[in-house]
């Protein structure tokens, strides 16, 4: 049998253990796996583009196990009633190719995406960082916050969205938790005095929602919501200024902010600053870019964290996912009315 955890498990072990637990769980996860980066196979997600979206897998492995992700975006969808990114995903045994963990991986993949951007934040962001301000108040939105405060304590957070409704969502889901948060009017306003800025936003086009005036000295962007070809959310006057972060360059020059420009423009992947083999921030006016797209090491790790976290327990269902017949080699046995299937 493959364990399965499901949406109404997932929920049940995100309100027991909590999301910022989770995050910082993940946080050390993913530490551990970008720090060992030379033992994963590595290649660009493979993505399936229509007009309105895309849909991708994501699969990696560090020759014991493998995993994929199935994700959608479609930045349209919300309008239409749907939400812009769903997954799901599986845990494989590389042993004997036998899938032994599945999972739905919506919620997981805000989880993830928040964990990658707190620990990237941890080590690139200014350690005296205490405002953050937020550009897009979506699905992803109260995630990211909740990794800014696991990784560098913030909780001023100054925030800026085109749809007033998923600003006051942001409002009412995240003061309970102890958060100061002022509406803006504008980007601008949003931006002005922040340490850390985070980008989420959706649209699939080649979109300014930072521009380059905005950015002080010393800010480190979050720029999460440019992640396919023709999406990108940054000014690319911003990267000419900055120093630019990635996960795995060959997916990030197809998908990320630095699609913008030269194929040679100098970038490091974050695990180099993880690894000891890059100083990461140099100083306190250099400006730091987390080209943040996802990437397949981020969902191995945080299938992983999901099955330690619910092993022995009921938010692990039992599925009859892989036909196991008798004999290994005579699998039309199971179709046979006498099979004890029937
Ligand atoms: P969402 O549709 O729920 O939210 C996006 C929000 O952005 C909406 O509230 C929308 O009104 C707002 N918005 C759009 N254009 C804007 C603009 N110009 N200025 C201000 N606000 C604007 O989407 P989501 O699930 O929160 O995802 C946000 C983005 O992050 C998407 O583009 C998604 O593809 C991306 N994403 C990236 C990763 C990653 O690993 N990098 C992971 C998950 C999602």
């Amino acid at each position: 049998m493959t364990q399965f955890v499901g949406v109404r498990n997932m929920v049940r072990w995100i309100q027991h253990d909590g999301v910022e637990a989770i995050i910082r769980e993940m946080m050390g996860e993913l530490d551990r796996d970008f720090g060992r980066w030379q033992s994963f196979e590595k290649i660009p997600r493979l993505a399936s583009h229509s007009p309105i979206g895309v849909i991708e897998l994501m699969p990696t492995s560090d020759g014991e196990q493998y995993s994929f992700k199935y994700v959608n975006g479609h930045p349209s969808n919300p309008a239409r009633g749907f939400q812009t990114v769903t997954a799901f995903g599986a845990l494989a045994d590389v042993d004997n190719g036998y899938p032994v963990f599945v999972a739905e991986m919506t919620l997981l993949t805000a989880l993830r995406t928040a964990a990658i951007s707190a620990l990237v934040a941890k080590y690139l962001g200014r350690p005296d960082s205490r405002s953050m301000a937020m550009i897009g108040s979506g699905s992803q939105a109260e995630f990211q916050a909740l990794g800014m405060r696991a990784a560098l304590g913030i909780e001023n957070l100054t925030i800026y969205d085109v749809d007033p409704n998923a600003m006051e969502k942001f409002r009412r889901n995240m003061e309970p938790l102890g958060f100061t948060i002022t509406i803006c009017g504008s980007a601008d306003e949003a931006i002005l005095g922040a340490d850390v800025v985070t980008t989420c936003t959706a649209d699939k086009q080649l979109a300014t929602v930072l521009h380059d005036h905005q950015v002080a000295p010393g800010v480190h962007i979050n720029a999460i919501g440019g992640d396919c070809p023709g999406k990108t959310e940054l000014d690319s006057a911003i990267l000419d200024r900055a120093s630019v972060f990635v996960e795995f360059e060959e997916q990030t020059r197809i998908e990320g902010e630095i699609q913008q420009v030269a194929a040679d423009f100098p970038v490091t992947e974050f695990w180099e600053v993880v690894a000891g083999k890059h100083p990461g921030r140099t100083s306190a006016e250099e400006i730091t870019v987390f080209d943040s797209v996802g990437f397949a090491i981020s969902d191995f790790a945080a299938l992983k964290v999901c099955r330690r976290m619910t092993d022995d327990s009921d938010l692990q269902d039992a599925i009859d996912l892989i036909a196991n017949p008798d004999d290994p080699k005579d699998l039309f046995a199971m179709t046979l009315v006498s099979s004890p299937v029937h």
